[in-house]
Protein backbone atom coordinates (compact mmCIF):
# COMPACT_ATOMS: atom_id res chain seq x y z
CA UNK A 1 0.00 0.00 0.00
CA UNK A 2 1.34 3.19 -0.84
CA UNK A 3 1.98 5.82 1.88
CA UNK A 4 1.62 9.67 1.19
CA UNK A 5 1.95 11.97 3.91
CA UNK A 6 2.62 15.49 4.80
CA UNK A 7 5.79 16.49 6.56
CA UNK A 8 5.84 16.36 10.92
CA UNK A 9 3.03 14.86 12.68
CA UNK A 10 3.69 12.62 15.87
CA UNK A 11 2.84 9.09 16.73
CA UNK A 12 1.18 8.57 19.82
CA UNK A 13 -0.28 5.57 21.42
CA UNK A 14 -3.45 4.48 19.60
CA UNK A 15 -5.10 3.29 22.26
CA UNK A 16 -7.70 2.23 20.14
CA UNK A 17 -7.66 -1.26 21.01
CA UNK A 18 -10.04 -0.65 24.29
CA UNK A 19 -13.44 -0.20 21.57
CA UNK A 20 -12.24 -1.36 18.04
CA UNK A 21 -13.98 -4.85 18.05
CA UNK A 22 -17.15 -3.11 19.50
CA UNK A 23 -20.16 -3.08 17.61
CA UNK A 24 -22.08 0.46 17.35
CA UNK A 25 -25.08 -0.30 20.25
CA UNK A 26 -28.44 1.89 20.65
CA UNK A 27 -28.28 3.85 23.79
CA UNK A 28 -31.54 4.81 25.61
CA UNK A 29 -30.86 8.20 27.61
CA UNK A 30 -32.57 7.94 31.00
CA UNK A 31 -32.53 11.62 31.98
CA UNK A 32 -33.79 14.82 30.58
CA UNK A 33 -32.41 15.86 27.33
CA UNK A 34 -30.80 19.10 26.48
CA UNK A 35 -30.62 20.71 23.09
CA UNK A 36 -28.81 23.62 23.06
CA UNK A 37 -29.48 26.32 20.21
CA UNK A 38 -25.55 26.45 19.72
CA UNK A 39 -23.84 23.52 18.32
CA UNK A 40 -22.91 24.76 15.43
CA UNK A 41 -20.93 27.68 13.62
CA UNK A 42 -23.71 30.40 13.12
CA UNK A 43 -26.16 31.93 14.29
CA UNK A 44 -28.17 30.42 16.99
CA UNK A 45 -30.75 28.51 16.53
CA UNK A 46 -34.58 29.93 17.53
CA UNK A 47 -36.90 27.67 19.24
CA UNK A 48 -40.27 26.78 18.05
CA UNK A 49 -41.46 24.84 20.64
CA UNK A 50 -42.64 26.42 24.33
CA UNK A 51 -42.39 24.26 27.65
CA UNK A 52 -45.13 22.44 28.60
CA UNK A 53 -45.90 21.30 24.67
CA UNK A 54 -45.41 17.19 23.71
CA UNK A 55 -42.80 16.86 20.94
CA UNK A 56 -41.70 13.79 18.81
CA UNK A 57 -38.59 12.14 18.12
CA UNK A 58 -37.51 13.86 15.00
CA UNK A 59 -39.76 16.49 15.82
CA UNK A 60 -38.13 20.63 14.50
CA UNK A 61 -37.88 22.63 18.04
CA UNK A 62 -35.67 25.27 17.13
CA UNK A 63 -35.26 26.52 13.51
CA UNK A 64 -31.88 28.01 11.83
CA UNK A 65 -31.56 31.64 12.25
CA UNK A 66 -30.16 32.39 9.20
CA UNK A 67 -28.22 31.17 6.01
CA UNK A 68 -25.57 29.93 8.30
CA UNK A 69 -27.38 28.34 11.31
CA UNK A 70 -28.77 25.23 11.21
CA UNK A 71 -31.88 23.92 13.35
CA UNK A 72 -32.47 21.37 15.81
CA UNK A 73 -34.49 18.48 16.43
CA UNK A 74 -36.11 16.21 19.07
CA UNK A 75 -33.85 12.94 19.40
CA UNK A 76 -36.76 11.89 21.75
CA UNK A 77 -40.34 11.85 22.53
CA UNK A 78 -41.54 13.66 25.40
CA UNK A 79 -42.56 17.43 27.14
CA UNK A 80 -40.90 20.23 26.26
CA UNK A 81 -39.55 21.32 30.32
CA UNK A 82 -37.89 24.11 29.94
CA UNK A 83 -35.95 26.99 27.29
CA UNK A 84 -33.20 28.51 29.70
CA UNK A 85 -29.30 28.65 29.25
CA UNK A 86 -27.61 25.06 30.33
CA UNK A 87 -23.76 24.22 30.36
CA UNK A 88 -22.93 22.80 27.74
CA UNK A 89 -19.23 21.13 26.25
CA UNK A 90 -17.44 24.52 25.71
CA UNK A 91 -17.74 25.27 29.17
CA UNK A 92 -20.16 28.39 28.24
CA UNK A 93 -23.64 28.70 29.09
CA UNK A 94 -26.00 28.66 25.89
CA UNK A 95 -29.52 28.33 25.74
CA UNK A 96 -31.37 25.33 25.15
CA UNK A 97 -34.41 23.43 24.99
CA UNK A 98 -34.85 20.70 27.87
CA UNK A 99 -37.22 18.07 27.03
CA UNK A 100 -38.64 15.35 29.55
CA UNK A 101 -38.21 11.80 27.65
CA UNK A 102 -41.26 9.73 27.80
CA UNK A 103 -39.39 6.74 27.01
CA UNK A 104 -41.99 5.92 24.45
CA UNK A 105 -39.39 7.39 21.68
CA UNK A 106 -42.51 8.47 19.45
CA UNK A 107 -41.50 9.28 16.08
CA UNK A 108 -42.68 11.51 13.43
CA UNK A 109 -43.82 10.38 10.52
CA UNK A 110 -41.61 10.02 7.84
CA UNK A 111 -42.11 12.72 4.95
CA UNK A 112 -43.17 11.75 1.25
CA UNK A 113 -39.93 11.93 -0.44
CA UNK A 114 -38.90 11.02 -4.21
CA UNK A 115 -35.96 9.13 -4.40
CA UNK A 116 -32.38 11.40 -3.82
CA UNK A 117 -31.68 10.06 -7.79
CA UNK A 118 -34.45 12.24 -9.27
CA UNK A 119 -33.86 15.35 -6.97
CA UNK A 120 -32.22 18.09 -8.15
CA UNK A 121 -29.14 19.50 -6.71
CA UNK A 122 -31.34 22.84 -4.60
CA UNK A 123 -33.51 20.13 -3.29
CA UNK A 124 -30.89 17.71 -2.59
CA UNK A 125 -29.26 21.28 -0.68
CA UNK A 126 -32.66 22.05 1.25
CA UNK A 127 -33.10 18.93 2.53
CA UNK A 128 -29.73 18.65 4.04
CA UNK A 129 -29.88 22.14 5.86
CA UNK A 130 -33.51 20.75 6.92
CA UNK A 131 -31.91 17.84 8.74
CA UNK A 132 -29.43 20.35 10.51
CA UNK A 133 -26.28 18.39 9.29
CA UNK A 134 -22.76 20.16 10.55
CA UNK A 135 -19.61 18.80 10.19
CA UNK A 136 -19.59 16.40 12.67
CA UNK A 137 -15.76 15.76 13.44
CA UNK A 138 -15.55 18.59 15.33
CA UNK A 139 -15.75 21.69 13.15
CA UNK A 140 -19.81 21.98 13.31
CA UNK A 141 -20.22 24.10 10.37
CA UNK A 142 -23.14 23.64 8.44
CA UNK A 143 -23.23 21.01 5.66
CA UNK A 144 -25.36 22.70 3.08
CA UNK A 145 -23.10 25.73 3.11
CA UNK A 146 -20.02 24.06 2.61
CA UNK A 147 -21.61 22.07 -0.20
CA UNK A 148 -23.05 25.08 -1.93
CA UNK A 149 -20.01 25.88 -3.87
CA UNK A 150 -20.24 28.47 -6.49
CA UNK A 151 -18.73 26.30 -9.46
CA UNK A 152 -19.14 23.00 -8.56
CA UNK A 153 -17.78 21.91 -11.97
CA UNK A 154 -14.85 23.33 -10.18
CA UNK A 155 -14.50 20.61 -7.78
CA UNK A 156 -12.45 17.65 -7.98
CA UNK A 157 -12.53 15.71 -5.04
CA UNK A 158 -15.08 15.05 -2.05
CA UNK A 159 -13.00 13.65 0.52
CA UNK A 160 -14.26 11.03 3.18
CA UNK A 161 -12.46 11.93 6.13
CA UNK A 162 -12.41 7.93 7.70
CA UNK A 163 -9.01 8.18 8.84
CA UNK A 164 -9.98 9.01 12.70
CA UNK A 165 -6.39 9.74 13.80
CA UNK A 166 -7.66 10.62 17.26
CA UNK A 167 -6.31 8.31 19.80
CA UNK A 168 -8.96 5.95 21.20
CA UNK A 169 -11.87 7.17 19.06
CA UNK A 170 -13.57 4.17 16.73
CA UNK A 171 -16.83 5.27 16.28
CA UNK A 172 -15.76 6.31 12.63
CA UNK A 173 -14.29 3.10 11.89
CA UNK A 174 -17.12 0.82 13.34
CA UNK A 175 -18.99 2.93 10.63
CA UNK A 176 -17.03 2.32 8.24
CA UNK A 177 -16.36 -1.78 8.79
CA UNK A 178 -20.61 -2.04 9.79
CA UNK A 179 -22.21 0.20 7.66
CA UNK A 180 -20.07 0.38 4.21
CA UNK A 181 -22.36 0.70 1.94
CA UNK A 182 -24.72 3.64 3.65
CA UNK A 183 -21.40 5.51 4.05
CA UNK A 184 -20.85 4.71 0.11
CA UNK A 185 -24.64 5.60 -0.85
CA UNK A 186 -23.80 8.89 1.18
CA UNK A 187 -20.63 9.72 -0.83
CA UNK A 188 -22.74 9.16 -4.17
CA UNK A 189 -25.29 11.75 -2.80
CA UNK A 190 -22.72 14.47 -2.20
CA UNK A 191 -20.58 13.35 -5.55
CA UNK A 192 -24.31 13.48 -7.24
CA UNK A 193 -23.68 17.82 -6.51
CA UNK A 194 -20.28 17.77 -8.19
CA UNK A 195 -20.36 15.92 -11.47
CA UNK A 196 -16.74 16.33 -12.31
CA UNK A 197 -15.73 15.22 -8.98
CA UNK A 198 -14.08 12.38 -7.78
CA UNK A 199 -14.56 10.45 -4.35
CA UNK A 200 -12.24 9.63 -2.07
CA UNK A 201 -12.25 7.01 0.81
CA UNK A 202 -9.33 8.47 2.97
CA UNK A 203 -7.85 6.32 5.78
CA UNK A 204 -5.11 5.17 7.93
CA UNK A 205 -3.42 2.07 7.10
CA UNK A 206 -4.17 0.82 11.17
CA UNK A 207 -7.73 0.77 9.59
CA UNK A 208 -7.55 -2.40 7.71
CA UNK A 209 -11.20 -4.14 8.37
CA UNK A 210 -12.58 -0.67 7.62
CA UNK A 211 -10.14 -0.79 4.74
CA UNK A 212 -11.71 -4.45 3.30
CA UNK A 213 -15.34 -3.60 4.12
CA UNK A 214 -14.99 -0.56 1.84
CA UNK A 215 -13.01 -1.92 -1.15
CA UNK A 216 -15.33 -4.07 -0.97
CA UNK A 217 -18.75 -1.44 -1.11
CA UNK A 218 -17.01 0.65 -3.85
CA UNK A 219 -15.86 -2.32 -6.21
CA UNK A 220 -18.89 -1.02 -8.36
CA UNK A 221 -18.16 2.31 -8.41
CA UNK A 222 -16.69 3.99 -11.26
CA UNK A 223 -16.29 7.65 -9.16
CA UNK A 224 -14.61 6.48 -6.16
CA UNK A 225 -11.30 5.59 -4.77
CA UNK A 226 -9.82 4.60 -1.54
CA UNK A 227 -6.91 6.16 0.01
CA UNK A 228 -4.72 4.68 2.35
CA UNK A 229 -2.10 7.03 4.39
CA UNK A 230 -0.05 6.40 7.22
CA UNK A 231 -0.94 6.18 10.30
CA UNK A 232 0.15 9.61 12.19
CA UNK A 233 -1.26 12.52 13.43
CA UNK A 234 -2.91 15.26 12.73
CA UNK A 235 -3.09 12.92 9.62
CA UNK A 236 -6.90 13.92 9.69
CA UNK A 237 -6.53 17.64 9.97
CA UNK A 238 -8.55 19.04 6.59
CA UNK A 239 -5.51 20.75 5.13
CA UNK A 240 -3.09 17.57 5.90
CA UNK A 241 -5.52 15.65 4.06
CA UNK A 242 -6.06 17.85 1.28
CA UNK A 243 -2.36 18.07 0.72
CA UNK A 244 -1.71 14.19 0.77
CA UNK A 245 -4.56 13.53 -1.68
CA UNK A 246 -3.71 16.07 -3.90
CA UNK A 247 -0.10 17.21 -3.06
CA UNK A 248 -1.73 20.86 -2.61
CA UNK A 249 -1.05 23.05 0.64
CA UNK A 250 -3.60 25.53 1.16
CA UNK A 251 -3.28 28.22 3.94
CA UNK A 252 -5.89 29.23 6.79
CA UNK A 253 -7.26 32.10 4.61
CA UNK A 254 -8.04 29.61 1.27
CA UNK A 255 -11.28 27.22 1.37
CA UNK A 256 -10.62 23.85 0.58
CA UNK A 257 -12.77 24.27 -2.38
CA UNK A 258 -10.02 26.69 -3.84
CA UNK A 259 -8.16 23.25 -3.95
CA UNK A 260 -10.71 21.77 -5.70
CA UNK A 261 -12.10 19.84 -2.38
CA UNK A 262 -14.93 19.25 -0.36
CA UNK A 263 -13.93 17.45 2.99
CA UNK A 264 -16.31 15.81 4.89
CA UNK A 265 -16.61 13.22 8.13
CA UNK A 266 -17.39 9.85 8.12
CA UNK A 267 -20.54 10.89 10.67
CA UNK A 268 -21.41 13.68 8.57
CA UNK A 269 -21.88 11.64 5.16
CA UNK A 270 -23.72 8.99 7.03
CA UNK A 271 -25.95 11.64 8.52
CA UNK A 272 -26.27 13.15 4.67
CA UNK A 273 -27.69 9.68 3.66
CA UNK A 274 -30.06 9.33 6.21
CA UNK A 275 -31.71 12.43 5.58
CA UNK A 276 -31.64 12.06 1.56
CA UNK A 277 -32.34 8.20 1.35
CA UNK A 278 -35.15 7.83 4.60
CA UNK A 279 -36.00 11.40 5.31
CA UNK A 280 -34.76 11.78 8.66
CA UNK A 281 -32.99 14.86 10.26
CA UNK A 282 -29.73 14.69 12.57
CA UNK A 283 -30.60 13.17 16.12
CA UNK A 284 -27.80 10.89 16.69
CA UNK A 285 -24.40 10.32 16.23
CA UNK A 286 -21.70 7.60 16.64
CA UNK A 287 -19.89 8.18 20.14
CA UNK A 288 -16.86 6.23 21.81
CA UNK A 289 -17.06 5.77 25.63
CA UNK A 290 -13.52 4.60 26.31
CA UNK A 291 -10.30 5.13 28.74
CA UNK A 292 -8.89 2.92 31.64
CA UNK A 293 -11.17 4.37 34.28
CA UNK A 294 -14.19 2.40 32.43
CA UNK A 295 -15.48 -1.64 32.75
CA UNK A 296 -16.29 -1.88 29.62
CA UNK A 297 -15.37 0.72 27.01
CA UNK A 298 -18.13 0.97 24.00
CA UNK A 299 -18.96 2.54 20.67
CA UNK A 300 -22.72 3.77 20.91
CA UNK A 301 -25.44 5.20 19.28
CA UNK A 302 -26.31 8.24 21.21
CA UNK A 303 -29.23 10.58 20.79
CA UNK A 304 -28.31 14.40 21.06
CA UNK A 305 -28.77 15.92 23.66
CA UNK A 306 -28.41 12.83 26.38
CA UNK A 307 -26.41 13.60 29.66
CA UNK A 308 -22.73 12.76 29.48
CA UNK A 309 -22.88 11.87 32.79
CA UNK A 310 -25.47 9.28 32.06
CA UNK A 311 -22.47 7.49 29.41
CA UNK A 312 -20.08 5.72 31.77
CA UNK A 313 -22.77 3.70 33.14
CA UNK A 314 -23.53 2.44 29.44
CA UNK A 315 -20.16 1.24 29.51
CA UNK A 316 -20.36 -0.96 32.55
CA UNK A 317 -19.33 1.77 35.41
CA UNK A 318 -16.04 2.51 37.04
CA UNK A 319 -13.13 0.56 37.26
CA UNK A 320 -11.10 2.92 38.57
CA UNK A 321 -11.49 6.26 40.04
CA UNK A 322 -12.03 8.77 37.17
CA UNK A 323 -9.60 11.20 37.17
CA UNK A 324 -10.63 13.12 34.33
CA UNK A 325 -12.98 13.15 31.50
CA UNK A 326 -12.28 14.67 28.17
CA UNK A 327 -15.00 15.17 24.98
CA UNK A 328 -13.27 13.65 21.98
CA UNK A 329 -9.55 12.45 22.15
CA UNK A 330 -6.67 13.16 24.46
CA UNK A 331 -4.76 15.55 21.21
CA UNK A 332 -7.73 18.08 20.58
CA UNK A 333 -10.76 16.81 22.78
CA UNK A 334 -11.97 19.52 25.36
CA UNK A 335 -11.43 18.27 29.25
CA UNK A 336 -14.83 18.42 30.97
CA UNK A 337 -15.34 19.64 34.15
CA UNK A 338 -18.44 18.17 34.79
CA UNK A 339 -19.97 15.73 32.83
CA UNK A 340 -23.58 17.12 33.12
CA UNK A 341 -23.02 18.51 29.91
CA UNK A 342 -24.99 17.44 26.65
CA UNK A 343 -23.88 15.05 23.95
CA UNK A 344 -23.53 17.68 21.02
CA UNK A 345 -23.55 17.12 16.64
CA UNK A 346 -20.04 17.49 16.98
CA UNK A 347 -19.31 14.80 20.07
CA UNK A 348 -17.21 12.06 18.77
CA UNK A 349 -16.51 11.01 22.58
CA UNK A 350 -16.25 11.00 25.86
CA UNK A 351 -12.74 9.91 27.26
CA UNK A 352 -12.71 8.73 31.20
CA UNK A 353 -8.92 9.18 32.28
CA UNK A 354 -7.50 7.41 35.72
CA UNK A 355 -4.76 9.07 36.00
CA UNK A 356 -4.52 13.41 34.96
CA UNK A 357 -1.19 14.06 33.60
CA UNK A 358 -0.59 17.34 35.05
CA UNK A 359 2.94 18.71 34.08
CA UNK A 360 4.61 21.82 35.64
CA UNK A 361 6.50 22.82 32.62
CA UNK A 362 9.96 23.42 32.89
CA UNK A 363 12.40 25.98 30.53
CA UNK A 364 12.44 25.71 27.09
CA UNK A 365 15.65 23.47 26.10
CA UNK A 366 16.27 24.95 22.69
CA UNK A 367 15.65 21.00 21.55
CA UNK A 368 13.96 22.08 17.97
CA UNK A 369 11.66 18.77 18.74
CA UNK A 370 8.21 21.22 18.75
CA UNK A 371 9.43 22.81 15.06
CA UNK A 372 10.21 19.59 13.69
CA UNK A 373 7.21 17.88 14.32
CA UNK A 374 4.80 20.77 13.39
CA UNK A 375 2.75 20.04 10.35
CA UNK A 376 2.61 23.53 8.99
CA UNK A 377 6.04 23.82 9.84
CA UNK A 378 5.60 26.89 12.05
CA UNK A 379 8.57 27.64 15.01
CA UNK A 380 5.81 27.04 18.27
CA UNK A 381 8.24 27.56 21.08
CA UNK A 382 8.91 31.06 19.45
CA UNK A 383 4.81 31.67 18.77
CA UNK A 384 4.10 30.42 22.42
CA UNK A 385 6.62 33.07 23.49
CA UNK A 386 5.02 35.97 21.52
CA UNK A 387 1.63 34.58 22.69
CA UNK A 388 2.78 34.40 26.91
CA UNK A 389 4.08 38.27 26.03
CA UNK A 390 1.30 39.19 23.70
CA UNK A 391 3.27 40.51 21.01
CA UNK A 392 0.57 40.26 18.39
CA UNK A 393 2.11 41.85 15.79
CA UNK A 394 5.46 39.70 15.65
CA UNK A 395 2.82 36.63 15.99
CA UNK A 396 0.62 37.44 12.99
CA UNK A 397 4.10 38.07 11.41
CA UNK A 398 5.56 34.36 12.44
CA UNK A 399 2.34 33.16 10.99
CA UNK A 400 0.71 31.96 14.22
CA UNK A 401 -2.72 32.27 12.66
CA UNK A 402 -1.89 29.44 10.39
CA UNK A 403 -1.77 27.37 13.68
CA UNK A 404 -4.23 24.15 13.66
CA UNK A 405 -4.30 23.48 17.38
CA UNK A 406 -3.21 19.70 16.16
CA UNK A 407 -0.80 19.44 19.78
CA UNK A 408 1.59 17.68 18.11
CA UNK A 409 4.03 20.10 19.44
CA UNK A 410 3.21 20.04 22.70
CA UNK A 411 2.70 16.01 22.67
CA UNK A 412 6.59 15.95 22.01
CA UNK A 413 7.85 18.99 24.08
CA UNK A 414 10.73 17.29 27.01
CA UNK A 415 9.80 20.37 29.09
CA UNK A 416 5.89 20.39 28.70
CA UNK A 417 5.07 23.49 28.03
CA UNK A 418 1.72 24.00 26.75
CA UNK A 419 2.57 25.54 23.29
CA UNK A 420 -0.28 24.51 21.43
CA UNK A 421 -3.11 25.86 24.03
CA UNK A 422 -1.03 29.12 24.44
CA UNK A 423 -0.92 29.69 20.85
CA UNK A 424 -4.26 28.90 20.42
CA UNK A 425 -5.23 31.01 23.21
CA UNK A 426 -3.96 34.35 21.12
CA UNK A 427 -5.22 32.77 17.85
CA UNK A 428 -8.82 33.04 19.07
CA UNK A 429 -7.78 36.61 20.59
CA UNK A 430 -6.95 37.93 17.19
CA UNK A 431 -9.71 36.29 15.18
CA UNK A 432 -12.39 37.65 17.34
CA UNK A 433 -10.70 41.07 16.88
CA UNK A 434 -11.53 40.49 13.10
CA UNK A 435 -7.68 39.99 12.53
CA UNK A 436 -6.05 37.36 10.67
S1 LIG B 1 2.08 25.04 16.31
FE1 LIG B 1 -0.05 24.54 15.95
S2 LIG B 1 -0.03 23.37 14.02
FE2 LIG B 1 2.08 23.41 14.80
S3 LIG B 1 2.26 21.53 15.99
FE3 LIG B 1 1.66 23.14 17.43
S4 LIG B 1 -0.57 23.03 17.52
FE4 LIG B 1 0.06 21.87 15.68
S1 LIG C 1 10.03 21.16 22.16
FE1 LIG C 1 9.83 22.33 24.07
S2 LIG C 1 11.91 22.41 24.85
FE2 LIG C 1 12.08 21.81 22.69
S3 LIG C 1 12.31 23.76 21.59
FE3 LIG C 1 10.15 23.31 21.63
S4 LIG C 1 9.40 24.41 23.43
FE4 LIG C 1 11.60 24.25 23.66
Amino acid sequence: MAHVTFKGGVFPHKRKRFTREKVLEEYFPKGDLVYPLLQHVGGMAVPVVSPGERVLEGQLIAKASGDISAPVHASVSGTVKAVEPRMTVSGKMIPSIVVENDGQYEKISAPEMRPWQEMEAGEKLRRIREAGIVGMGGAGFPTHIKLAVQNPKKIKYVIVNGTECEPYMTGDYRRMVEEPEKLVEGLEIVLSLFERAVGVLALEDNKRDAITALQLAVRKESRMEIRVFETKYPQGAERMLIYSVTGMEIDSTRLPADAGCIVLNVETVCAVRRALAEGLPLTQRALTVTGKALKNPKNLLVRLGTSFAELPDAAGGFLKEPKKFVCGGPMRGTALPDLNVPVEKTSAGLLCMSKDYVFKPSACIRCGACAEVCPIHLLPARLSELAVEEKEEEFRRMHGMECLGCGSCSYVCPARKALAPSIQGMRRKLLAQGKR
